[in-house]
């Protein structure tokens, strides 16, 4: 569903993504762990065109991204990945419901019933239906992220993208999160998870890429890599943070 090859990325003269073939196939989890400034977040950002790649290619769903298309022709493919951030990102001055239906309404337009009753299914899925009159200033940040996911499934997109999703929660808040994300992952979803959460990347994914320095060092079975690590940068950077 989503394939990068040789995919480049200059800041100025700073290269930050370095030859990367990256791969995610349908209903597949993948986990992208990594120090921090190397390159994760742009990666992602790049795949929904946020951030427009020097070199190289990007296929969604086998469309190529080319990076002349413009805004309005590059929309409709970035409507296949759905992203989730690290600081959610909810409009503060409407309802639960209401952001989360959004995007339905107005860019597809759909009728204000069916939105209604799609919202509504969203909410009950991420465990808060009861809040979809109120703003989201009234919600905890694990409800937050939680309305956040619902948005980003209100589009129906082909795979999901989370950066860092769980990184701005209290501690207490952050299971509720990973719970929602896990039952997405059950359930077939298409995912790319930035995260910190090497639990959550050893139990939920089908597979762990390691990034550092712009480049993907090393990638495979989250067992086999997090047990066996093969590159040296892996091996370290595991030993700091398991
Ligand atoms: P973290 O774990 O801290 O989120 P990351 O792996 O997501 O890190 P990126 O945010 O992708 O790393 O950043 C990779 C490198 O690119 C870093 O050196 C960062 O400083 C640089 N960078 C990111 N965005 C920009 C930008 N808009 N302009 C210039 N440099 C940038
Ligand atoms: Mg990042």
């Amino acid at each position: 569903i989503i394939r990068t090859e040789k995919l480049n990325k200059y800041f100025s003269d700073k290269h930050v993504l370095k030859d990367i073939n990256f791969e995610v196939k349908r209903r597949e989890v993948v986990a992208l762990i990594g120090p921090s400034g190397s390159g994760k977040s742009t990666l992602i950002r790049c795949l929904n065109a946020l951030e427009k790649a020097s070199s190289g290619d990007i296929y969604i769903n086998g469309e190529h991204l080319d990076p002349n298309l413009s805004v309005k022709q590059l929309s409709p493919i970035r409507r296949e990945l759905g992203m989730v951030f690290q600081n959610f990102n909810l409009f503060p001055h409407m309802t639960v419901l209401q952001n989360v239906i959004e995007a339905p309404l107005l860019v597809r337009k759909m009728p204000k019933e069916q939105a209604h009753a799609l919202g509504e299914s969203l909410l009950a899925k991420v465990g808060l239906l009861e809040k979809r009159d109120i703003y989201p200033g009234r919600l905890s940040g694990g409800q937050k992220q939680r309305v956040a996911i619902a948005r980003a499934l209100a589009m129906q997109p082909r795979a999901l993208l989370f950066d860092e999703p769980t990184s701005a929660l209290d501690p207490e808040l952050v299971g509720e999160v990973l719970k929602v994300m896990k039952d997405l992952a059950y359930e077939g979803s298409t995912m790319v998870v930035v995260t910190h959460e090497m639990q959550f990347a050893r139990d939920v994914s089908d597979r762990v890429v390691f990034m550092s320095d712009g480049m993907i060092v090393e990638e495979g079975d989250p067992d086999d890599l997090f047990r066996h690590p093969k590159e040296k940068r892996t091996q370290l950077f595991l030993e700091r943070v398991l």
